[in-house]
């Protein structure tokens, strides 16, 4: 097996949803956000121990995430977040998935299909109360419920909405997200008035599930707090104590020594100013170690930090010992996770981005190797 390896801490996953479970009034509904592959910790065994802790719906992006979940066995509700194609209406029907919807003639697609079929189709009314992505406006939310109850095969099973802002503690955008909520209860309140029954309410990812009681309703969509990160890191000390899920490790494969004034990979832009040994490590940014990280990295080996020098190369990276280190061919390093000097988020944080980046760009490559 390849030396690069995403290990997968399935009892920090457990962990985590138990935070979530307890931070939620008991009865809450549990949707993890499972898209991207679990935000690259593997779908079908995050999916496992996701049932085992009591998630009983996901949601994925992609139709073929769906499918793939049901490849695997899974019997529970899946939403799909993001707009299908039109030639993706029968996947959706015969794997039994959960669009969310908005678009009335994307509705009235869905009825020509089940009515030419005689096949059924649950669907949430997505509802766009501020995020600027998808759903109708709420003035719109009873005209498309309604144009959803007088469908025969698509029938309404839930409203739901998203947050643009619920992870950040500027007033102004606290402020936005309570005139989010409150225009989704408004419309959420016309649906009923209009004699619909919603279904299930929900709205709150990680960020307002635990930021924005209020926000509650009927079921949480946690994703990035499952594993083991907060949304931002403005609100960390906010959450409860969260446990990173993957940790990214390789280990040394070679070790050569570079005498002083040698310089190091593409570009040369690091230059020993001394004799002394470097590790080759066969990781890069083909497998998600971003490569603006270059000269700006450390990773621990044998609990000790050292320097990436030189640029990150797409399936390898050099690693400054030093003399007198210890190290050899074979030792385990760590890069980020439970145990290295490095959290995702420090990692995103110094490449500019946001850890759900940086761990869903973990490539294919990498094995994922489940312990816990
Ligand atoms: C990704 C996503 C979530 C989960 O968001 P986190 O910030 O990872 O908790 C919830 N709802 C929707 C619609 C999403 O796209």
């Amino acid at each position: 097996m390849r030396v690069t390896q995403a290990i997968i801490h399935l009892d920090n996953f457990e962990h985590n949803i138990y935070q979530v479970k307890n931070a939620v009034p008991a009865g809450t509904k549990l949707c993890l956000a499972i898209k991207a592959n679990a935000y690259g910790h593997g779908a079908a065994e995050i999916a496992r121990r996701a049932v085992e802790a009591g998630v009983s719906v996901f949601a994925v992006a992609a139709v073929s995430e769906g499918m793939l979940l049901r490849a695997a066995g899974f019997t529970n509700d899946i939403l799909v977040l993001s707009v299908p194609g039109d030639d993706e209406i029968p996947a959706l029907f015969e794997e039994h998935l959960t669009p969310l919807v908005f678009d009335t003639d994307f509705i009235a697609a869905l009825e020509s299909y089940g009515k030419a079929h005689s096949v059924y189709i649950n669907v949430h009314l997505k509802i766009d109360s501020g995020m600027g992505r998808v759903g109708c406006y709420p003035e719109d939310a009873v005209k498309v419920a309604q144009f959803i109850r007088q469908c025969t095969y698509v029938r309404m099973t839930g409203v739901c909405t998203h947050f643009a802002v619920s992870d950040s503690t500027v007033p102004e955008h606290q402020a936005f997200t309570r005139h989010q909520i409150s225009e989704f209860t408004g419309a959420v309140e016309n649906i009923r008035e209009s004699g619909i029954n919603p279904g299930i309410v929900h709205a709150a990812s990680s960020a307002a599930l635990f930021l924005y009681p209020e926000a509650r309703f009927d079921m949480v969509r946690p994703g990035i707090c499952a594993y083991g990160y907060a949304p931002d890191s403005s609100v960390a000390d906010s959450l409860p104590e969260l446990k990173p899920v993957m940790e990214l490790i390789t280990h040394v494969v070679a070790i050569r020594s570079i005498p002083k004034d040698k310089s190091i990979s593409y570009g040369r832009t690091w230059t020993a100013s001394e004799d002394g040994d470097m590790a080759i490590l066969p990781i890069g940014y083909g497998d998600g170690l971003p490569r603006i990280l270059s000269n700006n990295l450390n990773v621990t080996i044998n609990g000790t930090d050292y320097p990436v020098i030189g640029r990150i190369c797409m399936d390898q990276c050099m690693v400054y010992l030093g003399k007198n280190h210890g190290v050899t061919v074979g030792d385990k390093v760590q890069v980020w996770g439970p145990g290295a000097c490095n959290t995702a988020e420090t990692l995103a944080a110094k490449s500019g981005t946001i850890c759900y980046e940086l761990l869903c760009n973990v490539n294919r490559r990498v094995p994922r190797i489940y312990i816990g």
